[in-house]
């Protein structure tokens, strides 16, 4: 189905839904019934508050009128006789409407009529109600709604709902939506114990536990063993800066109030820093420079700030502290392809190695060129950023989509988006030419031949925030991480007590081989202490009981398989250092 087909059976269905809910509340008032990327929904003014069990009557009716087959019968109005009809079955919003496209210097409007129920719509929908498979929609919520969005309006009721070509595709997103429910990242952030909140610390502000601390360590010496291969050098810079620093870069007027001001004494006005590539000009200014030296290339792990309103609580996905993974390249003009190429080698390093490059598509990120103001830097530069980029992409063969008003405040960009298992889309590694900021902070170097001119400073992310990546990491592998990732990659569970001592030989001979141990001692039945491992899908499991103790051995039960093997200790021991290793 085409995105346009998909869009008119949405929004039809939400008329289908306004003409069950009129029989059931004859009395109601109608907002708007939009179709949205989801599904659709539809506002409601009505003269009791909704409740879960009013969901299937609705959809009973639904089908009802699904099945009498009504036409969308439109007719063209003059605004006039559209008020006289609204007032009559006194429907305030739709008045309302009416009143906005009269002073839009509107003459006539459209209106639809299915069935008993005639709405204020430009449409356009499907010819008859009967179009729409009786078996593959469903009505999935009911929350509050401010009338046209705004707090001093009425609250409606809003109902959603999501609607397929067939039952089959219903049955798909049902299905999907329990497994994203049961790969939340609050819910499993907090079963595996990764990371947690206080309310003495504040919303917005999480904790990595040590569990939680370790895949974030692993993540970033993975992350700076595949940058430095690429030539990258780490640095690292304060939390906090004189606010002119943003000043100069343009981030604080880009930021506004979602910087962070710290004041103590009276000459002290710092902000804490909402990015790291002011701090990383003043590294590249702290020396001369000459053509021979670049490009520079700089990588920091730090704590960036910003005020942003936390959305949904206890979750990752927005904070006010987050943990970036920052790069900048310092270069000539005639370097920058060359170092846009090398980072996105990076990018599919490191994705490669997560098994997610390939499931993955590129925008390249324009400019809005209707709000000029919205950028800094110069049209000529912009011009040039923005063909290089597309040359890559050619000769890269990334298939770059251009999309327009997505650019960065300094320049274009060649984002990432990439698929998690369940199909969600996110976009994190980015790639960004940059001509403004050098010149703002003066920056240079002196060519070939003796002139000092600014250098170009690519911006590149790769993993974005490790908080942001840990989400997309724990929903992607429900919690199962990759070996090399595992906080935990080994349990050791001796059958009972008598065989503790080997349990802890074999525990000293893992730990001295580096890989992440634990021990579950005899204070439950061994099939719980099983159950309770698989359920914080640890990827290896050693029971240990008489036999495995005389003969040195261990019985592995692998994450995911049912069979056991055994092995000699040492080998096993051996068999997955490699695997670790390797990031298998
Ligand atoms: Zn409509
Ligand atoms: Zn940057």
């Amino acid at each position: 189905m085409n995105n346009k087909k998909q869009e008119i059976i949405k929004h039809s269905t939400a008329h289908i839904l306004a003409t069950a809910v009129l029989e059931m509340f004859p009395e109601a008032k109608f907002g708007t019934g939009p179709a949205t990327e989801e599904g659709f929904y539809y506002d409601f003014d009505l003269p009791r508050t909704l409740i879960p069990e009013d969901l299937p009557l609705l959809e009973e009716k639904m089908r009802a009128v699904i099945k009498a087959d009504h036409s969308f019968e439109k007719e063209e109005i003059s605004t006039e006789n559209a008020t006289k009809h609204f007032e009559k079955a006194n429907q305030t919003y739709k008045l309302e409407i009416i009143k906005d496209l009269q002073n839009e210097g509107n003459k006539n409007v459209t209106i639809y009529k299915t069935g008993n129920f005639v709405d204020l719509c430009s449409g356009p929908h499907i010819d008859s109600t009967g179009e729409i498979n009786s078996q593959s929609f469903k009505l999935t919520k009911i929350s509050g709604a401010y009338w046209r969005a705004n707090e001093k309006n009425k609250q409606m009721q809003r109902i959603y709902g999501v609607v397929f070509e067939n039952k089959k595709e219903l049955e798909e997103y049902l299905e999907n939506q329990e497994k994203a429910k049961e790969r939340d990242h609050r819910k499993l952030g907090k079963e595996l114990d990764l990371f947690c909140f206080s309310d003495l610390i504040g919303p917005g502000l999480p904790l990595f536990t040590p569990k939680g601390t370790i895949i974030k360590d692993e993540l970033q010496k993975h992350i700076e063993e595949v940058c430095r291969k690429y030539g990258f050098q780490k640095v690292s810079a304060p939390s906090l800066a004189k606010v002119e620093l943003f000043e100069i870069s343009g981030h604080a007027k880009k930021f506004g109030d979602e910087l962070f001001h710290v004041t103590s004494k009276k000459e002290h006005d710092f902000v804490l820093k909402p990015v790291q590539c002011p701090h990383h000009t003043q590294i590249y200014a702290s020396k001369t420079r000459s053509y021979r030296d670049l490009p520079i290339r700089y990588m920091e792990s730090d704590k960036q700030y910003r005020a942003e309103k936390t959305g949904e609580v206890g979750g990752l996905s927005r904070v006010y502290a987050i943990t970036v993974e920052d790069g900048h390249s310092f270069c000539t003009a005639n370097q920058v392809k060359d170092e846009i190429k090398n980072m996105i080698n990076i990018i599919k390093d490191f994705y490669g190695a997560l098994g997610l490059w390939g499931n993955h598509w590129v925008s390249l990120s324009v400019r809005d060129y209707a709000h000029p103001e919205k950028y800094i830097g110069d049209e000529k530069d912009w011009n040039q950023c923005e063909k290089i980029l597309e040359e890559i992409s050619d000769e890269m063969k990334l298939g770059a989509k251009r999309c327009e008003g997505e650019a960065a405040l300094y320049g274009p960009k060649l984002d990432f988006m990439f698929k998690d298992a369940l199909g969600k889309e996110i976009q994190i590694p980015t790639v960004q030419i940059d001509f403004a900021t050098p010149k703002r902070f003066n920056l240079e170097y002196t060519n070939e031949k003796g002139e000092k001119i600014p250098p170009v400073m690519v911006h590149r992310a790769i993993l974005g925030s490790y908080e942001r990546f840990l989400v997309l990491l724990i929903e992607h592998f429900a919690g199962a991480f990759p070996l090399w990732l595992s906080p935990v990659q080994v349990k050791i569970i001796p059958i009972s007590e008598k065989f503790e001592d080997y349990a802890k030989e074999v525990e000293q001979k893992l730990l001295e081989n580096n890989i992440r141990v634990e021990m579950s001692f005899e204070s439950e039945s061994l099939g719980k202490r099983i159950a309770e491992a698989e359920k914080q899908k640890i990827p290896y499991m050693l029971v240990v009981g008489e036999k495995e103790c005389e003969a040195k051995t261990v019985a592995i039960r692998k994450r995911g398989e049912k069979k056991q093997e055994v092995l000699p200790l040492e080998e096993f021991a051996e068999k997955i250092k490699k695997e670790i290793e390797g990031k298998k």
